[in-house]
This record gives structure tokens, sequence and C-alpha cells, in this order.
């Protein structure tokens, strides 16, 4: 979902939309965009509705049943996604519905108010599948909940959600989780784009992008202080729970500005870390994370999401967003060596697919790697609570070869193991599903499994996970090196001249001395 809003946004800051040649209704503007519209929006409920009517149908409290419903409504999850991305693309690049919008009285005067306008028909898709889908959604964790607590023999917690805050909830984890970022960025091109006549007098409209590239990066890092207040937060209260999070912390080196209680009304099992910095960075686990595991998985997820700060995972996220720009950058220079070079808005498009290309496949795999990393994390994060093992533990055993071959402990891969599985399942999620930025449970597990048995396996892993790194971090010197050589000779002189300086660092230049 985050890619698709993301989509979304980059479509609507990517300028020139539709190139002429796309746009199948040049004749007819206004019936063709609207036509489009309503018919993606009708065929998007439809899908859920069916969906729902099919998941309802399976839900009859036994285990068989809960499992194909969860089946069924996480594949027209996927069919949803899908057809999200395709009709939005159409939108976009083969309807004038970006420049019929963009010429409507007085939006362009409103910061924000045309490009709202613009998503406007993909927020209502999104929305009307979000109402259709709430009940066979809540139904489905409250029965999952229901058969988890019969099984361990305790009582189960069923999400209290109603539709009002589930919608909200939906808006505030999938939704504005990207756009509130990336609302402050259109926010600053709104502006960026007023000063660009003033900066092209003195000829240094490339000024405007990179006033527009810093404060992305500032935004990118005051992120996790938006999302605290964009999602339901508070401070996790004191109290044992507290301790011992506080106590993992101190175990492993983990710094962070405070550890928050995640309110989702019940509905997700599940935990994060957010903030590049310790000054900025949040710890959340929510409610029903709380509720409906016990200590040791609890421990377990905490560790998870503590091996993404301590493998740097965020920052390499950073690195390989740079990189793709650099990507997406270097094919515009590309074309502009072509018959292209003159169709501007057919550029903007095929570096756009160039930097969506990016993110979908190497983004996805790279962030699946990197879940993997955390997992070991997490095995290894309670390892230490662990108190009795098998004999062939490479931890626990005897001899112990844990120090040698950096094994992982037999015991705390099953738990974290069991965790996976029960957060799935509490979840709604199928063990099978496929996932853009997690790959699917059982993909998880069976690796889990066969780094437990295989030393020389992990070793392997372990040290692709290491070039991998080491990779993005050349790759991201190289591309700033390029990008300088490229970009420095375009810029320096009209900078130099701007600011009244020769080029040769003569000093001032008719400012000391005014001659008229
Ligand atoms: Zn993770
Ligand atoms: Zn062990």
């Amino acid at each position: 979902m985050y890619f698709i809003v993301i989509m979304a946004f980059a479509f609507v800051l990517s300028e020139g939309l539709p190139p002429e040649q796309f746009n199948l209704f040049r004749h007819q503007p206004v019936a063709g965009a609207f036509a489009v519209i309503v018919g993606q929006i009708s065929m998007i409920v439809a899908t859920a509705w069916l969906g729902r009517l099919r998941t309802l149908a399976r839900l009859d409290h036994t285990i068989e049943g809960h499992e194909e419903a969860a089946d069924r409504l996480s594949a027209t999850h996927h069919v949803i996604l899908w057809m999200l991305a395709i009709t939005l693309t159409l939108t976009m690049v083969c309807t004038p519905w970006i420049p019929l919008v963009r010429r409507m009285d007085g939006l362009a005067r409103v910061p924000l108010a045309a490009e709202l306008v613009i998503l406007m028909p993909f927020f209502a898709a999104l929305g009307l599948a979000w109402i259709v889908l709430y009940e066979p959604e809540v139904r489905l964790r409250r029965e999952a909940r229901a058969l988890e607590a019969a099984q361990q023999q305790t009582v189960s917690e069923p999400p209290d959600s109603s539709l009002g805050s589930y919608l909200v909830d939906k808006f505030r984890h999938q939704v504005l989780i990207v756009a509130a970022p990336m609302s402050a960025i259109v926010l600053v091109k709104f502006f960026t784009n007023m000063l660009k006549p003033q900066l092209a007098r003195h000829r240094i409209e490339w000024l405007a992008d990179s006033i527009l590239g810093c404060t992305s990066v500032v935004v990118l890092f005051l992120s996790p202080v938006i999302l605290r207040y964009v999602w339901s937060t508070q401070p996790l209260p004191e109290g044992p729970l507290r301790e011992r999070f506080k106590g993992i912390c101190r175990r492993i080196g983990l710094k962070y500005r405070e550890i928050l209680l995640w309110r989702t009304h019940g509905m997700a099992v599940n935990a994060a870390v957010m903030g590049f910095v310790p000054p900025l960075r949040y710890i959340l686990v929510s409610d029903a994370l709380l509720t409906t595991m016990r200590d040791e998985e609890i421990e377990a997820v905490f560790g998870h999401e503590a091996g993404h700060v301590r493998h740097w995972h965020l920052h390499f996220f950073g690195l390989f967003a740079l990189l793709s720009m650099y990507v997406a950058g270097g094919v515009m220079e590309l074309l502009l060596l072509t018959p292209l070079r003159n169709d501007l808005a057919m550029m903007n498009l095929i570096a756009l697919s160039v930097l969506m290309g990016c993110w979908l496949f190497g983004f996805g795999w790279l962030s699946r790697k990197f879940e993997r990393q955390a997992d070991l994390f997490g095995i290894r994060c309670i390892t230490p609570d662990v108190q009795n093992c098998t004999t062939w533990c490479p931890v626990h055993g005897s001899p112990p070869a844990a120090v040698a071959s950096n094994g992982l402990c037999v015991s705390a891969a099953n738990i974290f193991g069991r965790t996976l599985l029960k957060i799935a399942d509490l979840n709604g999620i199928p063990r099978h599903a496929p996932s853009w930025r997690h790959g699917s449970i059982d993909s998880r597990c069976n690796l889990i499994e066969q780094f437990t048995v295989d030393a020389e396996r992990l070793r392997k892993f372990d040290r692709l996970l290491w070039w991998l790194k080491a990779g993005l971090l050349i790759l991201a010197v190289v591309g700033t090196f390029l990008a300088v050589i490229i970009w420095y000779p375009r810029i320096a002189p009209a900078l130099f001249e701007a600011l009244g300086w020769s080029r040769h660092g003569h000093g001032p230049r008719g400012r000391l001395f005014p001659t008229n």
C-alpha cells in the first residue's frame, strides 16, 4: 500500500503529465476523464464487495473455514492493490485529469488544493473499498483471537474497532504515514514554484529544486516526530514491561527518544521503529501486541525491531533512495542525447517509470533481506533468556560451538518462528501470502530453520548482507561524485554570477566599487 501512495504523490509531483501521445481523450477531455474515474471506482468497489461476500461465507468458527476466509480476504486485498495501481496510472498518464484540475479556477492559489483534488478519485476508491471490507476484516480478527484463546485456554481480547475508528486508523496507518511527509514536500514545491520567475531573472532556477531537495531531507529526518502525532500514540506507561524493554535496549546498546504505546483499537498485532538518530527515534508497540502475546514473544518482536536499528537498515534505505534518484537522473541525462529531448513530459514519464521500477524491485528485494537480518537479530536478542535447550544447540549444547560459528540457539529460533506464525494468524494474514516489504511468513520461518541447522548458510547470508551494504555505500559515493561532475559546470557559473563573484575568485565584482 505504501508503494501505491508513494506512486500517487510521485505522479502529483511530476510535471507535464499526461504526455500528449498517451492522452486518450484529447477531443473529449472532461467526459473521458470522468468516465475513467467513475469506471475505476465502480470496478474497485465491486471487487471489494465480491471479496466481502466470499470471505464472510467461509467464516464458520472452524479453523479450516477461518484459514480459507483469511486466504480469500488476502487475495481480495492483493487484487484491489493491483487495481488501484493500474487505475491510478491510467488516470494520471492516459487521461487529461491532471491538467483539467490544475486549470480549475481558484485551486492554483491554495497550496495543496489542486494536489488533493487530483488524488480524490484514488482516495475515494480506497475509502469505499475499506468500508466494504470493514466487516469481514474485523470478524476475521475477532475469530482469530477467539480460536487462539481456545487453543491456549485463555480469555480472548477482541478488537473493539467501530467503522469510524477503523477508517480513521486505516487512513492514519496506510495513507498518512506516507502522505503527511509527502504533503510537506508538495507544500514546499508550491512555494519554490512561486519563487521560480524571480530566480529565473538571476538565471538560478535550479536553486528552487535544490531548496526542494534539502527540505525533503529535513522532512525525512523529522518524519518520526510527524508520525508520532499522525498515528495515535502515547508513552508506554511505567511498569514491569517498560522496564523490560529498557533492559533489552541497555543490553544491546539501543538508544531512543521514547517507547510508545501505539493505539490501534486492538486491530494490529505489530511493532515498529522509526527515526535515523537517537534523539528522534521512537519504538512503537501496538495495544493488541501487548494484550495477545506472551512476554517472551513480545521480546522477540521487540528484538526484531531493534535489529533494524542495530544493523542501520533505515540509513541504508536512505542510501537506496539517493541511488534511485541518481539512476533516474542518469536516465534523464541519457535521454537528453536522444530525439526525445524536446518532449519533456515523455522524458519525465520515463524517468518516473525507472524510479518506480527501482523501488518496486530493488527496494522490495533489499527490504526482504533486511527483514531476515532483523529476524536473526531478534533470535539472538532473546537467546540469553533461554533456560533449557537441546544438546545439539550450537549455543547451549556441548561443546558450545557458537562463538566460533556465530550460530543460532535452537530454542530461541523456535520461539521466534512461533511468534511470527502467531502474529500472522492473529492479524488474519495467511502464512503463505506474499509481501512486498517482508516476504511471506512461511519463507521467513523456513529460512530461520535452515540457518539453525546449517551454520555455513548463515555465514553466507551474513557475508551477502555485508557486501550489499558495502555496495550501496560505494555506489552512493560514486553516484555523488558523478552527479557533482555533471552538475557543477552547469550550476557554478550562474551561482558565482548571482553572488556577484567572478568565476576565478577575484572577489566581489561591481559591489565594492560601483561603476555607475
Ligand atoms: Zn521488520
Ligand atoms: Zn540454545
